[in-house]
């Protein structure tokens, strides 16, 4: 099986058209949240996401932005973008971004979707000791995660005190992909990056494809328009800033 992992692509439709485009054959899209805020392109992006027939887990913005939860955690420009895409939103499509499932989610036994972390759907896992704390925790081979917008992987093997694989890209210009084994005895963390609001200092559009036959994760990275992205930003009414930190991948 050809999973695409899809994560944090935040209303970016030009983003998310790149991706897609630049994929491999895959037979299924596992969605790791965050599918609307931010961007100018709600319901384009939740049409298409819809459209992919993923499997989803809920992000933090997609119950923001539906109003299942309110916005006390967020800053005041991510609270000002998550009231514009409620207003913007359809019907429809808030209703199902409201009936998104709570990670863990497990499509299959070796494998399971979260947005933040297993112990808690918000939870940024940005320092390795927590990525490897969690590790030591999880019974599941591979956990795919996003909300942090960073593409990488954390692994622990039984006997060692874990490690981590960053993709090691030439530039930051052109497609470009990176590809890490999957080994046996071993569990990983991995986070696909993210589709529509990079922040890894690497502009480009983020996803993976994992082929669980070839024991493969491809990590990919694709230019797509930033300027037209910024430009609905711009002319949406949106805080600036979202747009000029597309251009910066941070
Ligand atoms: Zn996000």
């Amino acid at each position: 099986m050809r999973l695409l992992i899809l994560s944090d692509i935040h209303a970016n439709l030009e983003a998310l058209e790149a991706c897609l485009d630049a994929a491999p054959e895959y037979d299924q899209v596992y969605n790791l949240g965050d599918i609307v805020g931010y961007g100018a392109n709600p319901n384009e992006v939740t049409k298409r996401s819809r459209e992919l027939g993923s499997i989803f887990v809920r992000g933090n913005h997609d119950k923001a932005c539906s109003g299942l939860s309110d916005l006390s955690d967020f800053n005041p420009i991510a609270g000002f973008a998550a009231l514009w895409t409620r207003e913007k939103l359809t019907d429809d499509h808030l209703q199902f971004l409201r009936a998104l499932p709570e990670g863990p989610v497990s499509p299959s036994d070796n494998l399971q979707l979260v947005h933040g972390s297993p112990r808690d759907e918000d939870e940024y896992i940005l320092m390795t000791s927590d990525a490897y704390t969690i590790l030591a925790d999880v019974t599941v081979p591979l956990t795919f995660f996003g909300h942090t917008h960073v593409q990488r992987c954390s692994l622990l093997e039984k006997t060692d005190e874990g490690k981590t694989f960053a993709p090691n890209y030439k530039s930051t210009k052109g497609k470009q992909t990176a590809t890490l084994e999957v080994r046996p005895h071993t569990k990983y963390l991995v986070n696909p990056g993210s589709v529509g609001q990079p922040r890894d200092n690497d502009p480009r559009a983020a996803f993976l494809l994992y082929d669980t036959e070839a024991g493969l994760i491809t990590f990919y990275r694709v230019p797509y328009d930033i300027a037209l992205a910024q430009e609905k930003i711009f002319s949406a009414g949106l805080p600036e800033r979202l747009a000029i930190r597309l251009e910066e991948g941070r």
